[in-house]
């Protein structure tokens, strides 16, 4: 048959390929040859063939190629891939394998590869047909199914993966997970092929004793099956396992697809031999995995590359497996996924944040999630710390540590804050509450008791005021009820519950404590509140209440005001007229009517105030007091005393120096030594010296009270009680003290000559004290008339205007040796 011009063309190309190739594989032969007695070195990088029996997108060897590129060495050597597909499955036919060769002959004449890398059959077979192309290259094969030296034959240089696969593991696998499973059907192609898979079947099922029914349906073209799958009954496992085509004369379906066409026409778990299944309707299972392969046919290669001889490589007899499920299926089936084999891969899970893929990106989201609740944490803990430490900060200061009430900033702080006035006429008003004598209290029973009182005050506040009542601790004994009131009625009330207040004693360590206190109150509109003030006129009205010894609530007025004034001029100026003596000593004699002379003399002190004139003492020893002065005063009063009385030491009758003294002098416990000094510095002998102290000093600790005045004694120094009869008197711890004469007060004088229960008293208390042996002075002694009855009633020593009246100290130094008579 003539040729047209154009497959004349053709032919003679073609022949002429055939000679350029015959050319080649001379060359080749020689080098080949040539290369049995010299070693060749290989190339770098190193050249590899890797050819492919069928096409790409056949996914199974799509897979393989992609485990086989992916090489897993070192990159430095990473060969260069020449990768070639033999289109087997499509072109069967020796044409296209001539074909081929041409094309591969002329591709490749005069190259040298330094592997062959081949997957399935039709590749090795290929490989080893060409000899004169390719030498004894060593080769590396996977995908063989059959014993390989039927193909390989005498070719050396050969190792490789042999597709075998054991069904026992995905049998047994799928049987645990279906536990209710009846029966198995498998589905194999109606071919040698087929049979070699169903051999395969029936070996895995004779290693599962007792495995459910299980049957062979022999598949030429899948559409057969189509009408028969959905009557497959319940409880049945479907196993697909090789390329079946669909139709007559097609081309046999991929063997991944296969589980697809089934699993579209049941409900039924549909399993398989191939990891690429999964995804494609098979459950998954123990799966030959082209990529494991492709992977295991690359490390070979290396080892081969590496300068092993292929021929030392012993075969791989099973494909790599993969363990895979389609979560999809499992769920579809109902399948627990907790039985799944350990290790196991899961494939088609919904898109989750949690899947492999993500878990870099998973993994920083969370650390910096963790690390922003962290930052905020920190910041909301050091917040609510910073918080609570300004809370508790602000709680301190505005509140007293002791009783845990307001304290005087708190008080600040909410005469401040008070809210606008509600209505016309409210008014602030506050209560100052001095207690009485409190110092006493901490100095006879300590400070640690004196706490307990204040605590136990505190907590009867908190007992009797009600809510609308702030309570503060103002001072040390000093306490503030502030309230709101509106008109006469609320201001009533808050009186009546400051009376009421201390009616009950207080018990503390079991002792009855009677405890008093001083109520000064002042109020004020809110509207438009100076709370300075208003706390300077409750403060005032207190001082009042307590030189008052008023017990009843003082409320502030104008005269409270000037007092107050004068009160705080008087303490101001206090402490520089005591340290520049501008307080100065008088005496009054004390007169002994049945010797006629003097036998003693009191010193008075004196205080001409710059701007105020003179200033009664009581006043200003009062403000001496509550200054804190007293100590300071009495010394320095001792010393002018004392020092004005050595004219006196020797006169006849040997008159003795009455100086006063404050309860809280007994008290101090440095007063013995400081006396003793002043008296040494002096020159005043101490039985010389009388201290005249009050009752008051009763008050306290009688113990406390016992050893000072005991200490006292034993310096030689008596002790008089002054004002005798006006306090707590009782003749009966008189015997229990270190006393020595007791000055009968002058308001007994005052009315003696009126009222017989005086004189009543006053013969008593003489016939007393003469049991008792203490000397008796009288004071306030005016009259004659008042001379002659005390005189009768058996007084000896008194002392008044009737003799004389307090003079200058210095004045009486002159008379001082006139003896006895002599009387201003
Ligand atoms: P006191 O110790 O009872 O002193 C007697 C007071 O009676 C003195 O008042 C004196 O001047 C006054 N007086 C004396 N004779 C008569 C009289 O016949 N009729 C009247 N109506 N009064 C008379 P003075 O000096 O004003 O002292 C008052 C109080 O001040 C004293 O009472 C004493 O408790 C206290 N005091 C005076 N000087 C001192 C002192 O140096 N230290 C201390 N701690 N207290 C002192
Ligand atoms: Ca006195
Ligand atoms: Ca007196």
């Amino acid at each position: 048959m003539p040729l047209s011009p154009p497959a004349l063309a053709t032919r003679l190309k073609a022949v002429a390929w055939r000679w350029l190739a015959g050319l080649w594989l001379a060359g080749a032969c020689a080098t080949a040859c040539a290369g049995d007695a010299v070693a060749v070195a290989p190339s770098h990088p190193p050249r590899v063939l890797v050819l492919l029996s069928y096409h790409p997108g056949f996914g199974w060897e799509d897979r393989i190629l992609s485990g086989l590129t992916e090489w897993g060495g070192a990159t430095s050597d990473r060969p260069v891939f020449h990768v070639e597909w033999m289109d087997a499955k499509r072109y069967p036919d020796a044409g296209q394998r001539e074909r081929l060769t041409r094309y591969m002959t002329g591709k490749y004449a005069g190259q040298r590869f330094d592997l062959i890398a081949t997957v399935d059959d039709d590749a090795l077979a290929f490989v080893v047909a060409q000899a004169g192309l390719f030498g004894d290259t060593p080769v590396v094969f996977s995908g063989i199914n059959a014993a390989p030296e039927r193909i390989v034959g005498t070719r050396a240089n050969v190792t490789g993966i042999l597709e075998r696969f054991d069904l026992t593991r995905t049998l047994d696998t799928a049987l645990v997970l279906h536990p209710r499973t009846r029966r198995l059907l498998f589905i194999t192609p109606d071919s040698d092929n087929g049979a070699a898979m169903r051999d395969t079947i029936d070996a895995a099922l004779a290693r599962l004793p007792g495995h459910p029914a299980a049957e062979h349906w022999p598949t030429p073209r899948l559409d057969q099956l189509a009408p028969r799958l959905p009557r497959v009954p319940e409880g049945t496992l479907v196993f697909t396992l090789g390329s079946i085509p669909v139709r007559d004369g097609e081309l046999p379906l991929e063997p991944e697809l296969v589980p697809a066409y089934v699993r579209a026409r049941t409900a039924l778990p549909v399993y398989s031999d191939l990891d690429m299944a999964v995804g494609h309707g098979a459950v998954g299972g123990y799966l030959n995995s082209g990529l494991e392969t492709g992977r295991l046919q690359a490390a070979m290669a290396r080892r081969i590359l590496a300068g092993e001889p292929a021929s030392a490589i012993p075969l791989v007899h099973e494909t790599p497996l993969a363990l895979l499920f389609d979560v999809a299926e499992l769920r579809r089936l109902g399948v627990d996924a907790r039985r799944l084999p350990d290790g196991s891969t899961l494939v088609n899970a919904p898109p989750s944040i949690f899947a492999r893929e993500y878990r870099t990106q998973l993994f920083f989201i969370v650390v910096v999630v963790l690390l922003l609740v962290l930052v905020v944490a920190v910041l909301m803990v050091r917040g609510f710390m910073q918080a609570a430490r300004q809370r508790a900060l602000h709680h301190q200061a505005t509140h007293d540590e002791l009783t845990g009430l307001h304290n005087r900033s708190g008080l600040a702080g909410l005469l401040h804050a008070l809210p606008q006035p509600g209505g016309d006429g409210e008014q602030v008003a506050l209560v100052m509450l001095g207690l009485n004598r409190f110092k006493l209290v901490n100095d006879t029973h300590g400070h640690a008791f004196g706490d307990r009182v204040l605590v136990a005050v505190a907590e009867r506040l908190r007992q009797r005021c009600g809510a609308q009542q702030a309570l503060v601790r103002f001072s040390g004994d000093a306490f503030v009820v502030m309230a709101r009131v509106q008109g006469e009625d609320d201001l009533a009330r808050l009186r009546g519950l400051c009376d009421a207040l201390f009616q009950e004693p207080f018990v503390i360590n079991g002792r009855r404590i009677p405890i008093t206190a001083a109520f000064g109150m002042s109020t004020a509109p809110l509207q438009g509140l100076a709370a300075e003030r208003l706390l300077r006129e409750a403060d005032a009205a207190m001082y009042e209440a307590k030189r008052n010894r008023s017990t009843a609530v003082v409320a502030f007025d104008s005269a409270i005001h000037e007092r107050a004034a004068r009160q705080f001029q008087i303490e101001a100026s206090l402490p520089e007229a005591i340290a520049r003596g501008e307080i100065e000593v008088y005496y009054q004699p004390i007169h002994d009517v049945r010797r006629d002379c003097i036998a003693g003399f009191e010193a008075l002190a004196r205080w001409r105030h710059p701007d105020l004139g003179w200033i009664p003492p009581p006043e200003f020893v009062q403000a001496a007091v509550e200054t804190g002065h007293v100590g300071a005063l009495t010394q320095r009063i001792l010393r002018s005393a004392c020092e004005a009385f050595l004219p006196h030491l020797d006169a006849p009758c040997e008159p003795y120096l009455a100086v006063n003294v404050s309860v809280s002098d007994i008290y101090a416990s440095d007063f013995p030594a400081q006396l003793a000094q002043t008296l040494s510095e002096a020159g005043m002998p101490p039985r010389r010296l009388v201290l005249e102290v009050t009752e008051d000093m009763l008050l306290g600790d009688q113990q406390h009270v016992a050893a000072a005045l005991e200490q006292l004694h034993r310096q030689g120094v008596r002790i008089a009680i002054d004002d005798f009869g006006t306090g707590y008197s009782s003749m009966g711890y008189l015997s229990h003290y270190q006393v020595n004469l007791i000055k009968i007060d002058q308001s007994f004088v005052r009315r003696i000559l009126d009222s017989a229960p005086d004189r009543k008293i006053v013969r008593a208390i003489v016939s007393m004290a003469g049991d008792l042996e203490l000397g008796v002075v009288v004071e306030g002694v005016e009259t004659a008339e008042q001379i002659e009855l005390l005189r009768g009633l058996g007084c000896e020593l008194l002392q008044g205007y009737a003799f004389s009246r307090p003079r200058p100290a210095a004045e009486w130094a002159a008379g001082a040796q006139a003896g006895c008579g002599m009387l201003p």
